[in-house]
């Protein structure tokens, strides 16, 4: 029986165009759609005259040149960076250096070697923030407030955004409403993800703005659909190993039918992520630390 994740993928914009989508927001969407990025990056500036911009972006010369010129009579004080992977950050540079704006982050790319084999789009290993951000922490602009809440599981250092008193939380790359999440070791993590999904639903946000695709109102049993979606996986898993698989790549064949071949090597390290959690459980045992190599067996 399979969880019913009821995905959210109808989105109107235009590339290159900064578009309101809820009172005080504007959103630009860049033109690297892809696997992982859905129609692009949605960049998201709040407030009016005096702005924050939420995640600039990758490093797309048309996209930052579209924002920059948007917002040519208003005045960029804050620069947001929900996490460091190269469809978010890399453009906080240039917007950096046209606006003088600080940058705020939870903290550079934490995840693996500089040089490894990339999922998704990458870390961004350039992105330092000026102002590091802590969960609860509030990032006040003259006539807009937000309170940071902390979502690590994506990577280590996801930030989602929570707008005060509008009920918006930017919910980065943790929720979405078109795909569900890459969760990749050895940045990625599972056990934190679902946490930082359990997080969510004690909060009170009525609508998710995720950097990529629509909006989502009435997140909660969205939220609670990812978190059913993902413990159903783990079974699959664990029921794949009990029938003799002990490598990811059968686990992959048998447990993600009609996967696009693209993402063959993200549902590698969704598994992957799966097992270093159950091996942390104790339900699994592996022949060494846990790898996309390893042997892996049910712990009897
Ligand atoms: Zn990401």
């Amino acid at each position: 029986m399979a969880v019913d994740i009821p995905f959210r993928r109808e989105v109107a914009f235009e590339y290159g165009k900064l578009e309101p989508v809820a009172p005080g927001v504007r959103r630009i969407v860049a033109k690297n759609p892809g696997p992982f990025t859905f129609k692009g990056t949605g960049t998201y500036v709040v407030g009016e005259g005096e702005v924050a911009v939420i995640d600039p972006g990758p490093e797309l010369a048309e996209h930052i040149a579209a924002l920059l010129a948007s917002l040519a009579d208003e005045r960029v004080t804050h620069i947001l960076v929900t996490h460091t992977h190269r469809d978010h950050s890399p453009a906080a540079k240039a917007v950096k250096e046209a606006t003088g704006a600080p940058t705020y982050g939870f903290g550079p790319h934490a995840g693996g070697q500089r040089g490894e084999a990339a999922v998704e789009e990458g870390g961004d290993w350039d992105f330092a923030p000026d102002i590091v951000v802590r969960d609860g922490d509030e990032i006040a602009g003259s006539k807009w407030r937000f309170e940071a809440v902390h979502t690590p599981g994506h990577t280590s250092n996801h930030l989602c955004f929570a707008l005060s008193e509008s009920g918006i939380l930017f919910s980065g790359d943790h929720v979405m409403g078109w795909s569900t999440s890459v969760i990749a070791p050895p940045d990625g993590d599972m056990a934190a993800y679902m946490r930082s999904l359990e997080k969510l639903l004690h909060r009170d946000d009525a609508v998710y703005w995720p950097t990529h695709g629509p909006a989502i109102p009435d997140p909660k049993p969205f939220v609670q659909a990812f978190i059913a979606h993902r413990r159903e996986r783990s079974e699959a898993i664990l029921a794949r190993l009990a029938a003799g698989d002990q490598h990811i790549p059968h686990i992959v064949d048998h447990v993600y039918l009609g996967l696009d071949p693209r993402l063959k090597g993200a549902a590698a390290r969704s598994v992957l992520a799966h097992l270093v959690e159950l091996v942390e459980l104790g339900q699994v045992e592996s022949d060494g630390a846990p790898t996309l190599e390893t042997r892996y067996r049910l712990r009897r």
